[in-house]
């Protein structure tokens, strides 16, 4: 069986380095916020061009605690509107109602499956406050469209690069392309922990000291609570586990670019739509995601020929259960994608010959 990603392959590149790492921080005695969190941060701001990166527990928690601490600095209120794809990742979603804030979901364009720029301004209200593009599949969004429109209506932009750790739009990596970004090192993600971990990246002091404080219940200063926080902290062990990755993350963008690179010139099938790339982005493909109207068929044949492939995502969020208040709302496009899309498998181990017997059976389909 090809697997859709070989984890285990992918973490054993580095295994010596990661027992190292991991037996320092054992033989420390110090286990949260010591100096792997803080050489992480300072490591990962500088890969993304940001001043500040704060680690927190989760990518959920980074997205949360963004909109949070707009909260306690007095620019953003309970029941104001956050603009967001309404094709995203639940957590997208999660982090803003979760924050007694409204999400206003925007569709996609149909080819890049990011959310479509132009459709933001129809939906801003005098209640907006914040634009949240998601750079999903690992290509970012048309940010100068976006911050533009920011702009010009006073909005906050929270990136959400739990999907494009190192891709670029135009000159910039994302973490820098927006007021605050938050990063997931889910360990599935181009950059993943061997657990739970993420970060906030951004450019503004102030949001930076507040998230700081909120992951560490609220408190800027030992036994000094400034607000009602929570703990949602990046680990020791976690943090170097990070650290050692992250040197090695261009590589692994690098690899998987031949990787799509190799589907996109040979996988030739009219009944398959491959994924569309724009000229001033540089994929990082964190997922490979065709489409067809015969997803499902599609699914079980590669299945039938050793072949795993998963989607992302099944359903979209207005049709959960959990946002059963959405209902009646209709997103045709979204719908259509989460109804037609396949990943293929893609990541740093997989090998020539396993992508072209990919390619191969995709061809025969
Ligand atoms: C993975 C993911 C998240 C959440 O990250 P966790 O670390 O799993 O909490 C948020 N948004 C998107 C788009 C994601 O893919």
């Amino acid at each position: 069986m090809i697997p859709f990603l070989d984890l285990k392959g992918i973490n054993a590149q580095y295994r010596e380095e990661l027992i190292t790492a991991c037996t320092k921080v054992i033989d420390s005695g110090w286990y949260i916020q010591g100096t792997e969190c803080n050489e992480f941060e300072k490591e990962f701001a500088q890969y993304c061009g940001t001043k500040y990166a704060i680690g927190v527990a989760n990518g959920l928690d980074a997205l949360i605690l963004i909109l949070r601490a707009y909260k306690e600095l007095g620019i953003i209120k309970d029941g104001d509107e956050v603009i967001v794809p309404s094709n995203t990742y639940i957590a997208s979603i999660l982090a803003i109602s979760q924050n007694n804030l409204v999400p206003v979901l925007v569709e996609p364009d149909i080819n890049t499956y990011l959310i479509d720029s132009s459709k933001i301004e129809g939906k801003i209200t005098s209640k907006t406050k914040a634009i949240m593009p998601v750079h999903l599949y690992g290509q970012t969004c048309q940010m100068d469209n976006i911050n533009a429109i920011a702009k010009k209506y006073n909005l906050k932009v929270i990136e959400d690069s739990a999907q494009s750790h190192g891709a670029y739009y135009k000159d910039k990596r994302c973490g820098n392309l927006g007021d605050a970004s938050g990063f997931s090192f889910y360990p599935g993600k181009n950059l993943g922990a061997l657990g739970d971990g993420g970060v906030v990246t951004t450019n503004d002091e102030e949001l930076a000291n507040a998230i700081k404080a909120l992951g560490n219940y609220g408190s800027y200063k030992k036994y000094e609570n400034l607000y009602k926080g929570v703990n949602s902290r990046l680990d020791e062990i976690q943090a170097a586990m990070l650290r050692i990755k992250l040197r090695y993350l261009d590589k692994e963008i690098e690899k998987r670019r031949e990787i799509a690179n190799y589907y996109l010139e040979n996988i030739k099938n009219d009944n398959l739509i491959l994924p569309t790339v724009r000229e001033e982005n540089n994929h990082v493909w964190h997922l490979f995601v065709i489409r067809t109207n015969k997803r499902d068929e599609l699914q079980k044949y590669l299945l039938d020929n050793e072949i795993q492939t998963l989607i992302h995502y099944p359903l979209a969020p207005h049709k959960q259960e959990a946002y059963k208040e959405w209902k009646s709302v209709k997103c045709p496009i979204s719908e259509k994608i989460h109804n037609e899309v396949l990943s293929l498998p893609i990541g740093g181990v997989q090998s020539l010959k396993q992508t072209i017997k990919i390619v191969n059976i995709l061809n025969e389909f």
